[in-house]
């Protein structure tokens, strides 16, 4: 790329970065937005009250840093886990916590290792790092290769389970098959873990060498307050400690998570809602329509629409994806590899959110490019 003089001043590699491109934020009115895996619900009415009351009259609390390591929360997360609190970090969200795995482990002589599809962030921070990347395609059934994952070179693999974009979960069996035999850390991603059967927690008692990486952003309905946090090893908190900023949690957003981690009532019934719309819609994908989809334990669906002569294919996801757009129902297609081309990533949303995203199919089919 050609250099002016003031992006000479930047390391070479920094120049050529290509940045995360984030799901599309409208800021007008009338979207059903269900594209970035957002909760249709909103947080634990204690999550509110948390925020009053830390700003208080005057805001005077905000002159004040917030507790550096975030301790309070760290505390109610091991209580909420049944963990040590040496056990957890907290991050500026999960995307933090996956920055600070990455400064920690990854360089040119230490490859970070990951699985195509997954969360397409994992490469930027590599690159950011210059770090060396061994990355391993699924094939079209997505079942994890555990042998290959063992004989990878990574320093660090991250693995995504639920699956993202596909939704497919991996189990603890496979978890403790790929520990038992891999030799870096594993770090297993599980942002969408409470709308799965299982997670990985139970596996840290026995396995210092996993690393689990949760988010407040999507079960607990709280993305614009961005935290996330890490269960590990104390040893390996203890490395997330020395590159971490020292503030890397602001205080509103520390008495934010406090409170929705001690509501747990409330997200169980939100988490409950949000898994039953999401198995009445693989239903509707995959039953009704007769659209392959993958049995997702997330927020969202990956189905391969089929249009109204039975064909599916990149044309007919775009064709699928441009309609809805059309109509301001923003969902997510990834046209740039043959494993996502002919899907869209569904989120879950409201009832009805979903009717309308279903009549808006319904009339996608009904058009002539369909
Ligand atoms: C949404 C998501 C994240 C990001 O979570 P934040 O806490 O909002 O940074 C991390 N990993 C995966 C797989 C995600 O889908």
């Amino acid at each position: 790329m050609p250099s002016s003089p003031l992006a000479s001043l930047a390391l070479p590699h920094v120049r050529g970065l290509h940045a995360y491109t984030p799901g599309l934020q409208p800021t007008g009115p009338g979207w059903v937005k269900l594209n970035t895996n957002e909760c249709p619900y909103a947080p634990s009415p204690r999550v509110v009250e948390a925020l009053h009351r830390e700003i208080g009259r005057d805001g005077a609390s905000l002159r004040l840093y917030p507790n550096p390591p975030s301790r309070p929360l760290r505390a109610a997360l091991a209580r909420l886990h049944g963990v040590r609190e040496e056990n957890v970090c907290v991050g500026n969200g999960s995307d933090d916590i996956l920055n600070l795995l990455v400064r920690a482990c990854c360089a040119p002589a230490a490859a970070a290792g990951w699985m195509f599809p997954s969360y397409s962030l994992y490469p930027v921070l590599v690159a950011i790092q210059q770090g060396a990347s061994a990355v391993l395609p699924f094939e079209r059934s997505m079942q994890l290769p555990i042998e290959q994952i063992a004989a990878s070179s990574a320093q660090a693999f991250f693995l995504t389970s639920p699956n993202a974009p596909t939704g497919v979960a991996f189990s603890n069996a496979e978890l403790a098959r790929v520990l038992a035999a891999f030799r870096g850390l594993l770090v297993v991603d599980e942002a969408y873990a409470p709308f799965a059967a299982e997670n990985a927690v139970p596996l840290l008692a026995a396995h210092p060498r996993l690393v689990v990486v949760r988010t407040l952003s999507k079960a607990y309905a709280l993305a614009g307050i961005r935290v996330g946090y890490a269960l590990a090893d104390p040893e390996i908190i203890g490395l997330l400690d020395r590159v971490r900023d020292s503030y890397n949690v602001n205080r509103l957003s520390q008495a934010a998570a406090l409170a929705a981690v001690e509501d747990p009532d409330y997200y169980a019934q939100v988490i409950a809602k949000v898994r039953a719309t999401r198995d009445a819609q693989l239903g509707c994908f995959a039953a009704e329509r007769g659209w392959f989809t993958y049995p997702s334990q997330a927020n969202f669906i990956f189905t391969e629409p089929r249009d109204a002569r039975g064909a599916s294919g990149p044309a007919v996801a775009r064709s699928a994806y441009d309609f809805l757009g059309s109509r301001q129902v923003l969902v997510r297609y990834f046209p740039s590899h043959a494993l996502t081309d002919s899907f869209l990533r569904i989120s879950v949303g409201t009832d009805d959110e979903m009717l309308v995203l279903q009549d808006s199919l319904d009339a996608w089919l009904k058009t002539p490019n369909a």
